[in-house]
């Protein structure tokens, strides 16, 4: 038996009531907690052996349009240091993180108008020729239907876009007016009727956030079954409305984790920065709790620490091949490995 499994207990959380969900999120009885993680731990194992996906990082523009209150890179951030990759330092990334086993890339931006369609077209056109074996992951957040056709069209494989909460008073409290969770959702919609690999996610401890919030993103999240769940600890950024709020835990997102690996045993769902920020073993702990993805970042080291959503963001100080290394060193004293694998959903 896995050395860190705990007795099994069976959960049934394909079904489990709203009622049942916030028991398991509050209880304070350790036996319980305990058996939630073992068991999420389990079926992930289940599902994938002790092998962990990795996804290279690439974050090519911290330029956005949008003022999410919580984010560092909000446009009304004044003391941002914006920066743009070009077409080139992306292919650049892309050729050091395949040479280190990288197989699927995430390019991950602000909401930034410079990157039009055609840019992104070619763009992912030239990942694409360059790297064919690979599956391109886009996260850059809301556009029309057309664009997300166009770039799906060109290759790209997967998209991710964090629903940040379900409830939409909720969502009013974190976003500006003119940002809407009804657009949110409508652009998974549309993401999920063209093709893509879809990811959705949302923080934990945001700002104003209730149990019965959480409850909601949970259902939210099984009845539209995305291929990929990212949820993280929100952590304040210091020039930010919500500087001086206070940051999630990582005991509600381990449990998080687990439920939703239980709730839906084949999506990929990372152990996020975010959980390595608050606790250094925190990716660690997101893996024994369920998670099954890193992403290491692939980003040209002189931009890192401008790509800062939160505070003390982790590794932005190391090479992409440090950071494979110190993963995966990190990943093997728990029981796991690093494989050089596309990683995509299977049903
Ligand atoms: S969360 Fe995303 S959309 Fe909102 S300001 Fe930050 S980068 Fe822009």
């Amino acid at each position: 038996m896995d050395k860190h499994l705990a007795e099994p207990i069976s959960f049934n959380l394909a079904a489990a009531d709203a009622a049942a969900l916030k028991d398991l999120l509050q209880t304070t009885d350790k036996n319980l907690r305990d058996a939630l993680l073992a068991a999420a731990r389990t079926a992930a194992i289940k599902q994938f052996g002790h092998n962990i996906y990795i996804r290279g990082l690439i974050e090519f523009t911290n330029y956005c349009k949008n003022d999410c209150y919580y984010c560092g890179i909000r446009c009304s951030n004044q003391k941002a240091r914006r920066y743009r990759l070009t077409k080139e330092q992306i292919l650049s990334c892309c050729e050091s993180g395949y040479q280190l086993g990288f197989r699927t890339f995430v390019l991950q931006g602000g909401e930034d108008p410079f990157f039009t369609d055609a840019v992104m077209v070619d763009i992912i056109k030239a990942i694409k020729t360059d790297y064919p074996d690979t599956a391109i992951t886009l996260s850059i957040g809301e556009r029309s239907y057309a664009s997300y056709k166009a770039m799906y069209d060109a290759g790209a494989d997967r998209y991710l876009l964090r629903h940040e909460t379900a409830n939409p008073e909720h969502y009013a409290r974190l976003h500006p007016v003119k940002l809407s969770l009804a657009n949110r959702l409508e652009c998974l919609q549309m993401l999920k009727e063209i093709g893509y690999q879809v990811g959705t996610g949302f923080m934990v401890g945001s700002p104003y956030q209730t149990i019965d919030n959480l409850i909601e993103d949970l259902l939210f999240v099984r009845d539209f079954k995305p291929q990929m769940i990212g949820i993280g600890p929100f952590i304040p950024h210091h020039d930010t409305p919500f500087h001086n709020q206070v940051a999630g835990t990582m005991e509600q997102t381990l449990r998080l984790i687990a439920i939703l690996r239980l709730m839906l045993p084949k999506a990929l769902i990372p152990s996020t920065t975010a959980l390595g920020t608050i606790a250094p073993d925190g990716r660690e702990q997101g893996i024994l709790a369920g998670a099954n993805v890193v992403m290491p970042n692939l980003s040209p080291i002189e931009v890192r620490k401008d790509y800062l959503l939160y505070d003390n963001k982790i590794c932005t100080g190391e090479e992409a091949a440090e950071c494979n290394f110190c993963l995966q060193s990190r990943l093997q004293s728990i029981g796991y490995k690093i494989v050089v694998d596309r990683g995509d959903y299977k049903e």
